[in-house]
Formats: C-alpha cells, sequence, structure tokens
C-alpha cells in the first residue's frame, strides 16, 4: 500500500523541483517493502522538502528547521516498530549538524533523506553549507568561496551504518532506499537535486551535469559505507509520575477502564493555571487503565503569559488522527481561554461547555453549563484548580463512573504530586454531587 497521497504533479512544488521524485522514490521504497502507512512515520523540518508531510498518508511528524532527526530518534526510541525517515533539506542539515553527527554516533536506527539541492529553495536561494565552490547564490554574488559540507564522509566517520551519495534521477533510488531503511543502525542518503526556481536559474546544473559537479567537488556519488551495526538499544520508556499499568501493591488485578469510542476534549485558559498538567494528568490516568490517550498542548512562546490549552484524545482503540475537530467537552476557564478557541460554532449540538460563571461565550449550538473556578481555588488551591474542575467535568458528562475513576486514580498516580492530585481529583467528584453553591 502506497505511502503516497497525491501524484507529483499535483504537489506544490515548482514544475521542475526534483523534491516530488524523491518523494515518488520514498514511496516506492516504502512498497517494496511492503509497509503499510501505520508502520512508518516520516518527519521532516523547514524548507520546500519540510512541506511533504501533507503528502504521505503515514503517521508524519514536522517540528523545527534542522532539528527533525532528534525527532525521529525519540520517535524510535518510544516505538521501535515504527520505520522512521527523516527527510531533511541541505539547509537544515546545516543547520543542525550536530545532531546528525550524534545521531549517527548513537546508531540511532533511522534513515535520514538529504535532499540537497545546494541552496536554501524556500527563501530565495540562499547558500547553504552544501553550496559548490564559485556557485551563485544571492548571498555569493561573486561565487561561493567556502568548501562544502561532506555530510556523508561526516556521518560514515562517526559511526553510520550506510551512507550513500545518489542523485533523484537515480532509477534504482527505491531499491538503494529500502537497503538503507533495512541496514540496522543509523543510514543516510545524500540525495542531490535541482532547485529550478534558484539553483540552475543562476548556475549550469542539469541531470546530465550532476555528475560532473561529483568529479569536480571530489565528493563522489554511489554507495560509500555499508557496514550494519546493531541498532541502539531500546531504551525503556521514561518513568513518568504515573505507571503505565496499574500494578496495585496489593495483588488486585489491574484496573481497566471501558471506553466506546474516540472522545476529544478541550481546556482552555491562561497560563499558569497547570492546564496542560492537568488534563496530563487524566491522559496518563486512561492509559493505566489500558486505554489509549492523546493529548496536544498550545500556548504562545512566552510561556508564562497568554492562553494556555490543552486537547485530550480518549478512545479504546489506537488514536492514528490527533487532531481535536470535534470535542464532546469543552472547559473554559478565563477570557483568554475564550479567545483562543476557535471552534464554537462548530460544535455538536451535544457537546458539553463547562464555562466560568464570568465569561462572555461565542454563540454556539453546544449545551453550556457555568462553573465557577473560585469555588475550585478554594477548595483545592489554585494550582490544582484545573483539574478539580477537569474531574468534574468528566464525572458530569458521565464519561467515568466515580468509582472506577477514584480507584484509577488511587491506583495510578505516583509521584511527587500525588497528594495533590488525588485531592484535586477527589474535589472535582465531590463537586459533581454537591454544586459550586453549596460547596
Ligand atoms: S524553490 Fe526550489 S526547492 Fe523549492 S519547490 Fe521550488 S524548485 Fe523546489
Ligand atoms: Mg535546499
Amino acid at each position: 500500500m502506497t505511502t503516497l497521497a497525491v501524484k507529483k504533479n499535483d504537489m506544490a512544488f515548482c514544475p521542475g523541483c526534483s523534491h516530488g521524485m524523491v518523494l515518488e522514490h520514498l514511496s516506492a521504497a516504502l512498497d517494496r517493502m511492503k509497509l503499510t502507512p501505520t508502520d512508518v512515520c516520516i518527519v521532516s523540518d523547514i524548507g520546500c522538502i519540510g512541506i511533504s508531510d501533507r503528502y504521505l498518508d503515514s503517521h508524519t511528524f514536522h517540528g523545527l528547521h534542522g532539528r527533525s532527526i532528534t525527532y525521529a530518534e525519540g520517535i524510535k526510541r518510544a516505538r521501535p516498530d515504527l520505520t522512521v525517515v527523516v527527510l531533511i533539506g541541505d539547509g537544515g542539515c546545516g543547520i543542525g549538524t550536530a545532531h546528525l553527527v550524534h545521531s549517527a554516533r548513537r546508531g540511532a536506527d533511522i534513515t535520514v533523506i538529504v535532499c540537497n539541492n545546494f541552496n536554501f529553495g524556500m527563501t530565495g536561494g540562499q547558500h547553504s553549507a552544501t553550496t559548490p565552490v564559485c556557485a551563485q547564490t544571492p548571498t555569493t554574488p561573486n561565487g561561493a568561496t567556502d568548501y562544502p559540507f561532506d555530510v556523508c564522509q561526516t556521518v560514515g566517520a562517526n559511526g553510520a551504518s550506510y551512507v550513500g551519495r545518489f542523485t533523484a534521477f537515480d532509477k534504482d533510488l527505491p531499491q538503494r532506499l529500502e537497503t538503507a531503511i533495512r541496514t540496522p543502525g543509523f543510514s543516510l542518503l545524500d540525495t542531490w537535486e535541482l532547485c529550478v526556481a534558484y539553483y540552475t536559474e543562476r548556475n549550469p546544473l542539469n541531470r546530465k551535469t550532476l555528475s560532473e559537479l561529483s568529479d569536480s567537488m571530489e565528493l563522489p556519488l554511489g554507495e560509500l559505507y555499508n557496514r550494519p551495526r546493531p541498532p541502539h538499544p531500546a531504551e525503556p520508556a521514561s518513568r513518568s509520575a504515573i505507571s503505565k499499568t496499574t500494578e496495585p501493591s496489593n495483588n488486585r488485578a489491574p484496573i481497566t477502564l471501558s471506553w466506546p469510542r474516540r472522545t476529544e476534549f478541550c481546556v482552555a485558559g491562561s497560563a499558569g493555571q497547570r492546564i496542560l498538567s492537568a488534563v496530563g494528568v487524566i491522559g496518563k490516568l486512561a492509559v493505566a487503565g489500558g486505554l489509549h490517550a492523546a493529548q496536544s498542548d498550545d500556548f504562545p512562546i512566552t510561556v508564562s503569559r497568554g492562553h494556555s490549552v490543552s486537547n485530550l484524545i480518549l478512545s479504546d482503540k489506537p488514536i492514528f488522527y490527533t487532531g481535536v475537530d470535534n470535542p464532546e467537552l469543552l472547559l473554559v476557564l478565563t477570557e483568554d481561554g475564550v479567545r483562543r478557541v476557535k471552534l464554537w460554532e462548530r460544535l455538536s449540538p451535544h457537546a458539553l461547555v463547562l464555562a466560568e460563571t464570568s465569561l462572555n461565550l461565542p454563540d454556539t449550538p453546544a449545551q453550556i453549563e457555568r462553573i465557577n473556578c473560585k469555588t475550585a481555588e478554594k477548595l483545592v488551591g489554585k494550582p490544582s484548580a484545573a483539574l478539580a474542575l477537569l474531574s468534574y467535568a468528566i464525572v458530569r458528562g458521565q464519561w467515568l463512573d466515580e468509582n472506577r475513576f477514584r480507584a484509577i486514580a488511587e491506583a495510578g498516580i505516583r509521584g511527587k504530586y500525588r497528594e495533590d492530585n488525588l485531592k484535586a481529583i477527589d474535589a472535582g467528584i465531590n463537586l459533581a454531587h454537591t454544586g459550586f453553591e453549596s460547596a
């Protein structure tokens, strides 16, 4: 089953850009390996090649410029069953050189495809770490004077298992990719391409002269290293404050939660309310109870002010799509939260909005119920109020039976904040009985 969701000509790359060809080769390699989209995670960062994730129907992860290798290594450690492939440009390679070196040294079992077109295509063709000597770019108008970065020898000298330099026009690129992916340890393909919008506009390079460029730069094409080495032993998942399974010390059977379907929650408030932590506690409890959970957070880069929004998906089945489009619960605590949430009009009439009583809300078809944040703060203190209110919401909306909720919390919560978290959950459950006025 192919992982390529669209044809090359329908991709947003400039006509004649080599990126689409590389994606086709990659898809063919994955087909050859009979990998399904859920077996694969493609990791990308910034640059034209970074938009590739929208064209692949596998797992994808998109992040900061030059950091894709770090994400890929983390993903592989957490999910050693996945085939993890990085798509990075020469720009990202220069920015993230240290990651390349250390990932190779550690023998991370990932495959890196360097989509190397010798310039920063997305931002206008500026020279990059791999720009050939004498090349004309907007930032080297008299010709580049620095020798290009030899990415292959760099990772090869640091322990990479499989390294090769090829071009996007090589017909056997799918086979090369398959070999790279199958070789245990770190593998890298420096894949030479044409940026037709900028690089080839200024420099006489075409598919035929790529090999001449290789000769002139003394950067040979072909397979350079093929020496499989054992992958990095997968490290155990980091110990979280909440155990992965509820293994009660008193020999009782682990507690499992039943959950009928995928359910999306959204909690929206402000920095300092520990909203992300509260959602994390509930997500980890769900996992401890045998469910699947996915959390995604939204906050400004200036962490300590502005909105703080956290989305949670719980399901009895694996969660492949982590977008929250249709939450059944929207818990809104502050004006920042009201402003940040954009889906008011789209909420289902069956969705439950629990909103702090002082807030003005946009029109929504959802059912609205008012809550009093001050009451929760008085009961458990400001840092634990969000967890108390989320616990209230979960029982109020009948997503969890309160006895099971208490039991899983008692068995599953560990660590420094155990007592505070248990107190907050207990207070939230009690609020569902007493209401906010008489609490
Ligand atoms: S700017 Fe260059 S790298 Fe980007 S899509 Fe166009 S041809 Fe490809
Ligand atoms: Mg580039």
